[in-house]
């Protein structure tokens, strides 16, 4: 981002008013550059330019400065409204150095082509200049609009005809255009100008306006104004997502040009809101013993131990199914906004008493998004519709199939009571009402309440991004060849298909043989990538379980013992950051461990609340006994109201996951079971909520 500047060299000292400029990535912004001239901000803006197309990276590159006039001038100048070209005719004319340039004598010979006086305005040299005037007032039959649209868009920007007084843009300007020529010139090829070309180049310039974010800029410590906007926007531009950025550039094409994120300051700010910090390295850490941890300990402990990483983005309500909130959504208007009818019938001031009612219809009616302006009087009913606002004088509404009408006259048999069939205004949601509340997980029934609420977009976390992976030198990827030595990969599809459901960006991290380099690179890999891994298999202490062995050398490595069936040791560790859960290899306990223990804690970590599996209480259609210690969970599903078992408790058998609705969980004391005792039923659905 580079705040431009129209005076001459500001000294050695960084000063306001003069150039600043600064680089951000993803979010994180370097030092903000101070450039006492025009020259060395031109020549840092190449070199800066050349070193990250050179590193491979896409650049956009935002000048607080406008890149057009308003219509008509660059036809009178150049024959035509074509504004790049325009920039060229400025190179040509415009002569500059440090310590002097032409702005002003070039101002009064392009006013000379106009007619009348003006467009340019604000002599600031002390001598008279041909031309051009001192006061705007002085200007006349010019011809030329005083602001572009996108100046207007942005409140309280200046004219580009004003060339000095405070906070005057249009020296700037004059000063800019040939640096932006010449930029376009050097980067030939790779660079292109929003929105007058498409933005698909390695860099793309765009014009901006510093002066919308005005609380956070007042809020930032560097001293210097000039130096805390080329940051925040640096900031926040960078760190939008390209979905973000796409929907900012999303705007006709015009001779005129855009400001990029006018009147979008609420995209900006999410942009600048956050990431929340990674997770601590001792997040799994539990005190290990010989003891086996009873699930509802190793619960409580992520529970108390993790929390949201990602960040936020804005997106249109209608996106947002799925989407974990951010902010709290609060109603920007009362539902219904005004009294309205329940029912198609005939409006009245209420209460109708009993016996024979008959009131005179007034003429008109009133419908929805058609009401009657006029007022109902007293005795007197009016024809309404469903959804149609009461009109003044209406309080009661009767239904049509109640009544006969007759020569102008409703007639029906009462008593109504006041208030009928009709809704209140703000009865469903008032104005400023908190609707949702951060944390939750937008079902398609939000999406329409925050319609109606007149909720156009929604802060909503980040997808957490998960990657799974499988390790085992006996896999083989299904529909490949497979000897009797090898098994198909059932966990790796499995798990990406169960947090696919859930919402999250699930990403391959592939297969890995037992061979530690190669699980340590896509350990590496992964963390880059991911917020969270999930692993299966090599997950316990024996001589293939490289998982374990690995995440051992973090310091960061937990196994966790848990009294459970099925599951064996659950490897957790934090590789490079990111959490890795390694689950066990069989997929029936890979799939409960991952039910039990990964789900609620991704949830948390995507920015939900914590959550407990909905528990439903349903008769036994089977009968057990179990020993003392330890926690079962039976692959199960429900016929006839009873809850039934699958018929083998083998953990190897993934015909039994697929053939279960879900899993009936048996406490931890010992127990019996008998047909028809309540037990508690976890369905699988509940785990996507
Ligand atoms: P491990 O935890 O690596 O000792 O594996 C335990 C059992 O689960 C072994 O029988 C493995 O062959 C099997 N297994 C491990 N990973 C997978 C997988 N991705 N898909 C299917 N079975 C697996
Ligand atoms: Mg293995």
């Amino acid at each position: 981002m580079v705040d431009w500047s129209g005076g001459n060299d500001r000294g050695a000292k960084p000063v306001k008013d003069a150039i600043w400029a600064c680089l951000a990535t993803k979010g994180i912004a370097e030092a903000p550059v101070y450039l006492r001239n025009r020259q060395l901000a031109e020549d840092w803006i190449i070199q800066t330019l050349s070193r990250l197309q050179a590193e491979g990276r896409r650049v956009l590159v935002g000048f607080d400065l406008c890149f057009a006039y308003p219509t008509g001038f660059a036809t009178q100048l150049i024959g035509s409204e074509d504004t790049l070209a325009l920039w060229d005719w400025f190179a040509a004319r415009v002569t500059d150095t440090p310590d002097s340039n032409n702005r002003f004598d070039l101002a009064g010979e392009i006013n000379a082509q106009f007619p009348g006086v003006g467009p340019f305005w604000f002599n600031g040299l002390k001598r008279d200049i041909d031309h051009l005037p001192r006061k705007g007032n002085a200007r006349r039959d010019h011809g030329l609009p005083e602001k572009r649209a996108a100046d207007i868009a942005v409140p309280g920007s200046f004219s580009p005809w004003q060339l000095a007084g405070a906070g005057a843009v249009g020296g700037q300007v004059i000063m800019g255009l040939p640096m932006l020529a010449r930029l376009r010139q050097r980067f030939a090829g790779t660079l292109r100008v929003w929105p007058f070309e498409a933005p698909d180049a390695q860099i793309v310039l765009a014009e901006t306006y510093f002066s919308t974010l005005r609380e956070l800029v007042a809020a930032d410590p560097h001293p210097i104004r000039d130096a805390s906007q080329v940051s925040l926007y640096a900031r926040a531009f960078s760190n939008m997502s390209p979905d973000a950025l796409a929907v900012l550039m999303d705007i006709p094409a015009t001779p005129e040009g855009w400001v990029l994120g006018a009147g979008k300051a609420d995209a900006l700010r999410a942009a600048l809101a956050p990431t929340p910090p990674p997770l601590k390295n001792d997040c799994f850490a539990m005190p290990q013993g010989a003891h086996w941890t009873p699930v509802d300990e190793a619960l409580a402990h992520l529970q108390s131990h993790l929390h949201c990483v990602t960040g936020t983005d804005d997106i249109a309500v209608g996106d947002a199914a799925g989407r974990v909130l951010a902010r709290d959504a609060t109603a920007q208007r009362a539902h219904p906004p005004a009294p309205n009818s329940a029912v198609d019938g005939y409006g009245f001031a209420g209460p109708a008493p009993e016996g024979l009612n008959s009131l005179p219809l007034v003429i008109g009616r009133s419908a929805a998004g058609a009401p009657f302006e006029g007022t109902v009087p007293k005795g007197q009913a009016i024809r309404i519709l469903t959804g149609a606002n009461l009109p003044t004088g209406v309080d009661t509404v009767v239904l049509q199939e109640d009544v006969t009408v007759d020569a102008g006259v409703v007639s029906f048999y009462g008593p109504l009571k006041k208030g009928a069939n009709a809704r209140d205004a703000g009865e469903d949601m008032q104005a400023g009402q908190t609707v949702l509340t951060k944390g939750r997980k937008i079902t398609p029934a939000d999406v329409g309440m925050l319609a109606a609420a007149g909720i156009g977009a929604v802060t909503v976390r980040n997808r957490l991004r998960v990657g799974v992976l499988s390790t085992g030198d006996e896999l083989r990827d299904p529909g490949d060849t497979a000897t009797d030595g090898q098994i198909y990969d059932a966990n790796r599809p499995m798990l990406a298909a169960l947090f696919d459901q859930a919402g999250y960006d699930v990403i391959d991290l592939g297969r890995a043989p037992d061979n530690r380099a190669v699980l340590r690179d896509m350990l590496d890999t992964g963390a880059a990538r991911c917020d969270v891994i999930i692993a299966s298999g090599g997950a316990s202490a024996g001589d293939e379980d490289h998982m374990s062995a690995l995440l051992a050398n973090t310091g960061s490595f937990a196994l966790w013992r848990i009294a459970m069936k099925p599951g064996r040791p659950l490897a957790l560790g934090v590789w490079d950051g990111t959490p890795v859960f390694g689950l066990p290899g069989n997929p029936v306990a890979a799939m409960v461990c991952a039910l039990i223990f990964a789900h609620p804690a991704l949830r948390v970590m995507a920015g939900s609340t914590w959550s407990e599996p909905v528990r439903y209480m349903l008769p036994a259609g089977f009968s057990k006994s179990k020993k003392e210690g330890r926690r079962e969970y039976l692959r199960a599903r429900i016929t006839d109201g009873k809850v039934e078992t699958f018929a083998s408790e083998g953990s190897g058998r993934v015909s039994g996951l697929s053939w279960a609705t879900g899993l009936v969980e048996l406490s931890d004391p010992a127990q019996t079971i008998q047909k028809g005792d309540l037990v508690p039923f976890l369905s699988f659905k509940s785990f996507d909520a």
